[in-house]
């Protein structure tokens, strides 16, 4: 399925697709990185795109919160860092001249043994910064709150119909393509027409394929206590219902506020704060913290934020996560087009849950698409 290789696609990168012999009007579902990377390749080589996004903003599972934050402060819900070998993503970081700095994974304990090197970078203010760079480009071609309810395809058109997430109001928009890189788990709810027009194969991949929750709770500090019990940077891992935690990795030893990660979890883990309410989310975190840490938790606390990507309703989970059998008996159905419609996002890669599998598999669709007679 797909011919390129990681090479070729770090040169489809720098210089582009070819220019298309025939131009098309493709119409793209999903601003996320996938669908930002297809659209803005599409639209260099002379294709019109138009993006339907069911949100109110470009990035998807890309979302960097700065709310309730005090001044530059920040909070990475979705995508924290990148692995050194994740080219295509360092690639895009590269092209849009965006600053990185290496992202601290040490554990405290294992540091007494030995110190483990840097093999991850982040971007500096915030990873949204990596979505919003395709926006100069094609920020006239996203129709935002637009959200996809049902796709029709005949033999020349396809038809997606959209409801209007603000004024509840029907558009419909029609074009010779579609690219869809919504998650399998949201597009469960999409209506296609004609039912057969999806082979056995494809439907049974979007009502199977299995995605995990997870979800992250940021908060903010007056001052870097941890640093002082020599947590600099890195993460801790403990029993606590907080189970992972982050510290940030650059400005240690600075005086002033702070966001730490103060939880991450996934799966199982993750579900059990969902029941919780948005007030009791926090007050357990800084119990928590305060077993690890003492009462300076309580008189440091600033304020707190929580996202719950399976309470999402544009991503309806995390991220794909194979179940024993998916991988051979779904994968191979899950990028291939079906009639008139493609597929990109990370579920179509075998890069699950990175960036590095949206992008890869935005370049793919791109090059499928620009080739079509
Ligand atoms: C908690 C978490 C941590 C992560 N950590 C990392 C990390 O550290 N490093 C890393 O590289 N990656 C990480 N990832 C993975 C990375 O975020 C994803 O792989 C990538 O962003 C997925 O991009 P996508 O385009 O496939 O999907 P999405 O970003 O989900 O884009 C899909 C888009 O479609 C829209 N949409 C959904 N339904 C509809 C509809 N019906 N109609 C119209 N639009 C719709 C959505 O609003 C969204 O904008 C993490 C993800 C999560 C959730």
């Amino acid at each position: 399925m797909n011919s390129l290789m990681n090479d070729d696609m770090v040169k489809i990168i720098r210089n582009g697709l070819s220019a298309s012999q025939h131009p098309k009007h493709i119409l793209v579902i999903g601003a996320g990185l996938s669908g930002l990377v297809t659209a803005s390749l599409l639209k260099n080589a002379g294709h019109r795109v138009t993006i339907l996004e069911a949100s109110g903003r470009a990035g998807g599972r890309v979302c960097t919160l700065r709310s309730p934050f005090s001044d530059d402060l920040y909070f990475n819900a979705g995508p924290m860092r990148i692995p050194n070998n994740h080219s295509l993503t360092l690639e895009y970081i590269k092209k849009f001249k965006l600053p990185t700095n290496v992202f601290i994974v040490e554990v405290l304990r294992e540091s007494i043994f030995f110190s483990s090197p840097a093999h991850f970078y982040e971007i500096t203010g915030g990873m949204d910064l990596l979505p919003h760079a395709f926006l100069p480009q094609l920020k006239t071609n996203i129709l935002y709150h637009q959200k996809m309810m049902k796709m029709s395809q005949g033999e020349n058109r396809v038809t997606i119909h959209c409801q209007h997430q603000q004024t509840a109001e029907f558009t419909s928009f029609t074009a010779d393509l579609a690219i869809v890189t919504i998650p399998f788990s949201t597009l469960r709810f999409v209506k296609v027409e004609p039912y057969h027009s999806f082979s056995y194969y494809k439907r049974r991949a979007i009502r199977e394929l299995n995605y995990i929750s997870a979800t992250k709770i940021g908060i903010e500090f007056k001052s870097r206590f941890w640093e002082k019990a020599s947590q600099r940077g890195g993460k801790s891992i403990t029993d606590l219902p907080i189970r992972f935690s982050y510290y940030p990795s650059r400005n240690i030893g600075a005086n002033g506020h702070a966001v730490i990660l103060a939880s991450y979890t996934w799966a199982d883990e993750a579900l059990i704060w969902d029941s919780l309410s948005e007030g009791e989310r926090i007050q357990y975190t800084l119990l928590n913290l305060s077993e690890i840490y003492g009462d300076i938790v309580w008189s440091e606390f600033v304020s707190g934020t929580y996202f719950s990507w399976s309470q999402y309703p544009y991503s309806a989970g995390g991220f794909t996560a194979f179940e024993p059998g998916q991988e051979l008996e779904l994968y191979p159905y899950i990028p291939v087009p079906e009639g008139r419609i493609h597929f990109a996002g990370e579920h179509a890669s075998l890069t699950h849950a990175w960036m590095q599998g949206a992008i890869e598999s935005g370049i793919r669709v791109a090059y499928e698409v620009n080739r079509l007679p």
